[in-house]
């Protein structure tokens, strides 16, 4: 397992990190059990956010009265002073600690920098010791870009797996040349790649830190392995993931979430994907009477386009339902075979 040091904040981990997104979803003993269960297994970095519900209480829980031994990196929303003080008040409370060693702004709109109300609260926190290093998270290029090229943080997020284009590829070299740390988001396109040992091979050639969300033990079972198995690019796998990216590239969502809620209830991060998750998943979950209804809620769209300003990635949501709406019927009624 490659020992990946994040830039100037002169942290280094193995190259295989919790993503605590995910941990929302199970209860706090099931949620502290994978936590203590990755950390028995090598995993030192685990990140998760204000944004993420209980993640950080569950965070704090797992790893009190052990706080030296992990590396834990969050995340505010927050764009102005007060309310930044009250989310890092709030997340040094909930993981048991009085330091976060990096404090992300979450799903930037643009670079702050010093002339921002926001960046001098977090240059301030610093400053106090409440946070080690200054990160940022972002999920459109051209800022992550400019963040990197600003000089002004520690440490980037910014979604990276194998369908990663040549600009997102010059964004982490970039990163390492700007000695600031890469921390890849999304690994697994949001759920869209099932195939763990291709996304670590391809993450092992870059100096970047994956952290995969992690919800259930089998998944962690499967990042666990990676540290008595390595895993390195071959010609076998370069080809799966060549054979993939044909099949996936280009305008597909992602799942982030981050253009909803929806006007009218629509389940955007699943339902504007399901012709990839019903081919790539059992099918017979995405057919069930269930995801029937919240995929017939597409047809009540109004086209309101509140969604299509929230998307990171630009996509022109209305058109994508649409066309996984016409696809899932297609496949329902048996006329296209999965
Ligand atoms: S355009 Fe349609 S999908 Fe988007 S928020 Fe409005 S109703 Fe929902
Ligand atoms: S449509 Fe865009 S914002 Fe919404 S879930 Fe997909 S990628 Fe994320």
């Amino acid at each position: 397992m490659r020992t990946i040091r994040l830039g100037k904040t002169g942290i280094e981990v193995p190259q295989n990190a919790f993503g605590a997104l995910p941990i929302q979803r199970v209860s706090v003993d099931e949620a502290v059990s994978l936590l203590r269960r990755a950390y028995d297994g090598g995993m030192r970095f685990f990140d998760t956010a204000r944004a993420y519900t209980d993640s950080e209480i569950k965070v704090g829980k797992a790893f009190a009265g052990m706080r030296d031994k992990v590396f834990i990196s969050s995340k505010t929303q927050a764009t102005t002073r007060a309310k930044f003080e009250e989310d890092l008040d709030t997340t040094l409370k909930n993981l048991q600690t009085d330091y976060v060693d990096i404090y992300q702004l979450h799903c930037a709109a643009k670079c702050y920098t010093e002339e921002d109300e926001i960046y001098q609260a977090l240059a301030d926190a610093k400053k106090q010791g409440k946070v080690r290093h200054i990160g940022i998270t972002a999920h459109k290029i051209g800022v992550a870009e400019d963040i990197v090229e600003s000089g002004l943080y520690e440490t980037l997020q910014f979604p990276f797996c194998y369908l990663a284009t040549d600009r997102d590829i010059a964004l982490v070299r970039s990163c390492a040349e700007h000695d600031m740390g890469f921390i890849a988001m999304k690994g697994l396109s949001g759920g869209l790649l099932t195939n763990s040992v291709a996304c670590m091979a391809f993450m092992s050639q870059y100096d970047a830190l994956p952290i995969w969300g992690v919800q259930r033990q089998s998944e962690l079972d499967e990042w666990l392995s990676f540290f008595d198995k390595e895993v390195a690019m071959t010609d076998e796998i370069a080809d799966f993931i060549a054979k993939d990216r044909e099949e996936l590239l280009g305008e597909f969502c992602r799942g982030c979430g981050y253009c909803m809620p929806c006007t009218v209830e629509i389940q955007i991060n699943q339902c504007a994907r399901m012709s990839q998750m019903i081919r790539r998943s059992p099918s017979e979950n995405f057919l069930s009477e269930f995801w029937q209804q919240e995929m017939f809620k597409i047809d009540s769209c109004v086209g309101c386009g509140i969604c299509k300003t929230r998307c990171p990635y630009e996509l022109d949501i209305p058109t994508l339902l649409a066309k996984n709406l016409e696809d899932y019927k297609n496949i329902l009624s048996g006329s296209v075979k999965i």
